[in-house]
């Protein structure tokens, strides 16, 4: 296996695929850049956080000293103003409205040895699976069977579970139907690819290609991840430009945080965003997620971890990537707890997975197996208390994916969204796919707070043309038709 493992490696990783991206043979990452910007912006004076305060409620993205500073502030009056301007923002520019998805963790198998992760390859306690076909669809039908529309498909590295492998499974994943339920998006985590490889998976109509860094910082990351193709910084570092390349315009950005100092890793990832908007003609990530590492079974790291996080420092960090790229969807998941993300998602959250379970093949036997997981959730609520919760705090679940098939992707969302019309043309959306839920999925506790919702909802809509049009599709799905959009 390690000759193989190996060998794929070798024959994976193409340097000459992320050589052209660098600056004068460096990466976007300027450790040096970083550490001294942040140490130029301690104390900042409480009149020039105001100001980026309004830079951002203008919807413009931030400069690293700017976002150094926010990181920097220590006046708790004006955190509580940086938390207002991150939920008037994720408003201007997305609404009332949360996208949902699940997870579904399709391999486990593993070549890396990332000192976090319970699927690393020296874990002998792990439970390796790779799903066969039925396997597939049996987790995708119970999947549609809850109300999901949209998955992250998760993939460990491995030759096995290589680009073929990924786009076959995606194929089932959009070919399996039952009644009214079917998976309408499909987003990929997955090992960073060439752009040969990119290309296949655009071909079968993967949504957004998620590649987290992990840590930004470089010798961190070097002992963090000592073996497999994940040891090889640069080849992650660009892999989202590469997917860019290939034509897939939505990426998904993401660092763990508890790896290293956290207010390093925020400033990578706006480098990351900066070093795409400059590369790819102002169109930066699709989203940026922020994961907090949770323990994992047989995994003493996650245990002894020094660099943990509090709830309280969290809320802020969360906070400056909000301010620091106004325009960019943030994903908050259920390693959280409900309480946590009930605090976190008003300041400016525009996606959660929910009812989520994370052992391979678990959900439809329904079994919560640590020894199957990449590590533990935090939320394991069902999909349908999730829901009705949101729905409680004045949030429509979206599970609209409209936009995807109407070519509303890459450069054309990013202008929208950088001119805060996101909001506008999503929200109708939403309701319509909201509705579908309620009818087809919810509990009659969901379907009361959600058919409230709705109907203030179309009230807020600003035009009344638009507001009789969505009154319109809401009859035809009371009347049975289903998968519309404006
Ligand atoms: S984090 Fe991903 S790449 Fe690393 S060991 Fe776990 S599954 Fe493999």
């Amino acid at each position: 296996m390690a000759t193989t493992a190996k060998t794929w490696i070798n024959n994976v990783i193409k340097p000459e695929q992320y050589e052209r991206y660098l600056n004068k043979g460096q990466t976007f990452l300027d450790e040096n850049f970083i550490n001294s910007t942040l140490d130029k912006a301690k104390n900042p004076n409480p009149a020039y956080i105001k100001e980026i305060i309004a830079k951002s409620l203008a919807l413009n993205r931030l400069e690293p000293e700017e976002t150094a500073a926010l990181l920097n502030c220590t006046d708790e009056d004006l955190w509580e103003e940086i938390f207002v301007a991150g939920g008037k923002i994720k408003q201007a520019v997305y609404g009332r409205r949360i996208v949902t998805f699940a997870p579904l963790y399709v391999s486990n198998h593993c070549v890396n040895s990332c000192v976090y992760c319970g699927f690393r390859s020296e874990n002998n306690k792990t439970k390796r699976k790779q799903l066969t076909q039925a396997e597939l669809e049996a987790e995708i039908l119970a999947l549609i069977r809850k109300g999901h529309k949209r998955l992250i498909m998760v993939y460990g590295e491995h030759p096995d579970s290589g680009v073929n492998y990924i786009a076959e499974t995606l194929q089932i994943a959009y070919q399996t139907k039952e009644d009214n339920g079917e998976i309408r998006r499909c987003n990929v985590n997955a090992a960073p690819m060439s752009i040969e490889d990119l290309k296949k998976l655009n071909e079968v109509g993967i949504g957004t290609f998620q590649v987290f860094q992990e840590t930004y910082h470089p010798s961190n990351y070097q002992r963090l991840h000592p073996k497999g193709i994940k040891a090889d910084y640069r080849w992650r570092l660009y892999a989202l430009h590469r997917a860019m390349e290939a034509g897939i315009d939505d990426v998904g950005l993401g660092a763990l945080f508890g790896l290293y100092d956290p207010k390093f890793e925020v400033m990578g990832l706006l480098m990351h965003t900066i070093d795409l908007e400059e590369k790819f003609g102002g169109v930066g990530p699709h989203t940026i997620s922020f994961p907090r590492m949770e323990l994992a079974s047989n995994t003493p790291f996650t245990s002894a971890n020094k660099a943990a996080i509090d709830d309280k420092l969290f809320k802020k960090l969360v906070a400056v990537i909000r301010l620091s790229v106004p325009y960019t969807g943030m994903i908050l998941t259920a390693r959280e707890p409900a309480q946590v993300r009930q605090d976190i998602i008003p300041i400016g959250i525009t996606q959660i997975d929910a009812g989520s379970n994370i052992g391979i093949g678990a959900y439809s036997t329904d079994t919560l197996d640590y020894d199957k997981q990449q590590f533990i959730l935090g939320d394991t609520r069902s999909l349908d208390e999730a829901i009705q919760d949101l729905a409680s705090m004045g949030y429509i679940t979206s599970f609209c994916t409209a936009g995807y098939r109407c070519g509303r992707t890459g450069e054309y969302f990013m202008d929208i969204a950088k001119e805060g019309k996101v909001h506008a043309l999503c929200m109708p959306n939403a309701i319509l796919t909201f509705k579908e839920y309620l009818l087809d999925y919810a509990s009659e506790e969901t379907r009361i707070v959600g058919e409230t919702l709705i109907e203030k909802e179309i009230a807020a809509l600003a035009n009344p043309g638009l507001r009789n049009k969505v009154k319109g599709m809401l009859g035809q799905i009371e009347r049975g038709e289903r998968d519309i959009f404006l």
